[in-house]
């Protein structure tokens, strides 16, 4: 497995709320929300708690309650803190367990998997643009500006019992995996980013290459991708 990771402020926003992380076969991406800083302190949470969970013992059960405690974790720093009160942030995690990869997401955070140069989304946005392209009230390229696509349906940090979403595949030699937060979706197509997976270079040069369109395409938002190369 080989992987490359980059987070980037974007050209408008003052400070960066994204979080990123990786421990042994699980990486991680968060995109945070809040007043002041809040969101910074969210996703930070997030994958501070996720990973210090898995400890390699049941990798599964640990993603689960390492969400499960992330949740609490924010929901508990936010009713101490009153500056971060209502924070939440996405998730969007990945695990290479063996043969297989289990997906795992909250909010609008994404997994995409690039294999023989064909682009897979294998996540679904917990997002209000998303429910409205569901009822074919909204078309994909109205939801790209719609003046509410930031809006989530689910968050870690915002109810009690947070709805993480989970799915399963097997792996294939050569599998490469897009984590990435809403800064890059903005900016850049899915199919630009196919194209960028499925060219030469190592994990490291598309992590960069993708930041580097969306700066080019506006950068209006933060920017986080991470990108994982499946070698057996
Ligand atoms: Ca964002």
């Amino acid at each position: 497995m080989r992987f490359g990771a980059r987070t980037d402020p974007g050209l408008v926003r003052a400070n960066n709320q994204d979080s990123y992380g990786h421990r042994g076969p699980l990486f991680l991406v968060a995109d945070g929300m809040g007043g002041h800083r809040a969101g910074e302190v969210a996703s930070r949470i997030a994958v501070e708690e996720i990973l210090a969970a898995m400890e390699g013992r049941d990798p599964l059960a640990e993603l689960r309650s390492g969400f499960a405690a992330a949740n609490e974790a924010i929901r508990a720093h936010a009713l101490a803190n009153p500056d971060c009160y209502g924070m939440g942030t996405t998730v969007a995690a990945l695990l290479l367990l063996g043969g297989r990869a289990c997906v795992a997401h909250i909010g609008d955070s994404r997994v995409y998997l690039c294999r023989s140069r064909t682009l897979t989304l294998l996540t679904r946005d917990h997002s209000l643009v998303e429910e409205l392209i569901r009822q074919g009230s909204l078309s994909e390229d109205e939801a790209r500006n719609h003046p509410q696509r930031s809006v989530l349906t689910r968050a870690l940090g915002t109810a009690e019992t947070p709805q993480v979403e989970y799915t399963e595949l097997d792996l294939e030699e050569g599998d490469v995996f897009l984590l990435c937060t809403d800064g890059l979706t903005a900016e850049v197509t899915d199919a630009e980013i196919g194209a960028v997976l499925a060219a030469e270079g190592d994990p490291q040069a598309k992590a960069d290459r993708l930041v580097e369109m969306a700066r080019r395409g506006g950068g209006s938002d933060n920017i986080t991708v991470v990108v994982v190369e499946h070698h057996v």
